[in-house]
């Protein structure tokens, strides 16, 4: 009886594998994506069209926010 309890243990792990390495393969969740955004116009900083001044770099907002 001593080697029961054991013996099914095994099997759940070859079954089911460890816990852990699940969580090893496959992350919970992908790290999102930075997007910068402007706080002018909320558009990403992505669209914006930078202007490198002496001193600074200052980021031009795009046409406008898009709507379609
Ligand atoms: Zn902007």
């Amino acid at each position: 009886m001593g080697d029961r309890p054991s013996r099914f243990y095994r099997f759940l792990l070859s079954v089911m594998g460890p816990a852990q390495l699940g969580s090893l393969d496959a992350p919970p969740r992908p790290a999102p994506a930075r997007v910068d955004i402007c706080r002018s116009c909320g558009q990403p900083r992505d669209a914006h069209e930078l202007e490198r001044l002496a001193d600074h770099t200052a980021s031009r907002c795009p046409a406008g926010p898009a709507q379609s």
